[in-house]
């Protein structure tokens, strides 16, 4: 049995109740394969071995009283993976479906896209079981200050530092930051995602998304194509999916679709972005209220329809893990869709991936795609350290650099282990060869 066919049967046997975390590291394990056969430093050091294990798992009890008086109990996690070449680094997200397996994969995942930012920032994931739809504000705030009573202890500027994630956005960075400050008596930059004005970065609401659509334009770019003309369709109306929306649209893309948990909208006219800020954002709507304010729009419900089944040329999955199916790359496919690129973290299975692949689909993992997010953290963390507010204009500009490094380096792994232009085998080792070279600089910790 070779190395990595080992750390594969041993993380089935012992992880065997994690599918999100197997799944993802078996992507990864797969594309070291290459690597860790041309180089047995890594068997002798035992560093898959630890690479598969995070370095500290935190589980805690958050409760709660809602605005009856009752007392409410959810469950928190904070996976601290990998500090090998930076702090901890990493979101937290509240969704009902928050569960060890999904904060593992999200963890490990982290670690890699971290290090391919080329900034010192370690892995780390974290979240709730918690459901902000349909809560007030008050009890939005009461739960991430229960949160927070036992986060605090964990975290710290350079230690650890949250950012948001699913369900949590400015204003749930913004409760969880007040009450850390309170327990700590501290002014740190312990998170990103900061509102403007007490710490936060200019750039950073907009960066993932806008480095989902940088990345992809590189990719473009460099075929002598562009955006221009493009139509997309996007999965999501959160965070990512509005950004990235707005940049496609500003490099003279349309596009057509999005969707939330409950439907997707379709608009061939192209969406237009201020209605679907002010019903997701703004509102906390369902999408579905779109077509009031826009007759032309078509509205399919979750079960009648995918947002997959839209043609177009480039497709962003920018909503959450597993939602692009293999029935659904089918469909791309044959639609004759060219990218897609993945602004949500592991939103394309297994399956789905390998026949998109197969069918000369350009293909952008979420770890190096989605890293604009991350990056831009990284750079409101150097602001906070300087004590220095940069213009957006610096920090848009600095993202798109990071994005173009990003690009070269996973497509530059790829060509060097004979791979070209299989951006998920670049990404994977591009972001392992630094987190390995620093473990064994480290010794065995
Ligand atoms: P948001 O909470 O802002 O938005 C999530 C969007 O996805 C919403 O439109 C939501 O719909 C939809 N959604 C969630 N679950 C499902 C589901 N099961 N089926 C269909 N739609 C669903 O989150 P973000 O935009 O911040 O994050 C989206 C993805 O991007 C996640 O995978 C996250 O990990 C990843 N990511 C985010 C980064 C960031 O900076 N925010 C950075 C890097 C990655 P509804 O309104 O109905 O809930």
């Amino acid at each position: 049995m070779s190395y990595v066919d080992n750390i594969i049967a041993g993380i089935e046997k012992k992880d065997a109740g994690q599918p999100e975390f197997l799944q993802a590291s078996k992507e990864v394990l797969e594309s070291l394969r290459i690597i860790a056969d041309r180089d047995s430093v890594y068997e002798k050091v035992g560093l898959l071995e630890r690479l598969v294990e995070p370095e500290r798992i935190i589980v805690f009890r958050i409760p709660w009283v809602d605005d009856s008086g009752k007392v409410q109990v959810n469950r928190g996690y904070r996976v601290q993976y990998n500090s090998a070449i930076g702090p901890y680094k990493g979101g937290i997200r509240f969704h009902p479906s928050v569960n060890l397996s999904i904060m593992k994969f999200l963890a490990f995942e982290q670690t890699f896209k971290n290090s391919l930012t080329g900034l010192p920032m370690g892995g780390g994931k974290g979240g709730a079981d918690f459901d902000p739809k349909g809560k007030s504000d008050n009890e939005v705030m009461r739960f991430c200050q229960s949160f927070i009573n036992e986060l605090y202890r964990h975290i710290g500027p350079d230690t650890d530092v949250p950012a948001g994630d699913i369900g949590v956005g400015a204003r749930e960075v913004g409760f969880m930051y007040g009450q850390y400050k309170r327990l700590v008596n501290n002014f740190t930059g312990t998170f990103t995602g900061k509102g403007i004005g007490w710490g936060g970065s200019l750039g950073r609401t907009e960066a993932t998304g806008y480095g989902l659509v940088y990345i992809v334009e590189e990719y473009l770019n460099k075929k002598g194509d562009s955006f221009k003309g493009k139509k997309v369709t996007i999965s999501g109306s959160g965070n990512v999916a509005i950004f990235a929306a707005q940049k496609a649209a500003s490099f003279g893309a349309t596009v057509i679709a999005m969707s939330d948990s409950n439907g997707y909208i379709c608009h061939k006219a192209g969406i237009n972005l201020d209605t679907m800020k002010d019903i997701k954002l703004v509102k906390r709507e369902r999408i579905s209220k779109y077509v009031e304010v826009h007759k032309d729009a078509v509205y399919t419900e979750t079960g009648k329809g995918r947002v997959w089944d839209v043609a177009c040329d480039i497709a962003l999955p920018c909503a959450t893990q597993n939602e692009l199916l293999l029935e659904d790359a089918k469909k791309l496919a044959d639609n004759n869709c060219k990218i897609v690129g993945e602004g949500a973290n592991m939103p394309t299975t297994l399956e789905a991936t390998e026949l998109l692949l197969s069918k000369g689909v350009a293909f952008f993992p979420g770890k190096a795609a989605n890293a604009g997010g991350v990056s831009t953290s990284g750079l409101e963390m150097s602001q906070n350290s300087a004590r220095l507010s940069w213009p957006f204009e610096e920090v848009d500009a600095k993202l798109k650099n990071i994005m173009a490094g990003i690009f070269r380096s996973m497509d530059d792994a790829a060509r060097e282990y004979g791979k070209e232009g299989n951006f998920i085998v670049g990404a994977n080792i591009a972001g392992f060869k630094k987190v390995a070279k620093a473990m064994m600089d480290q010794g065995v910790v």
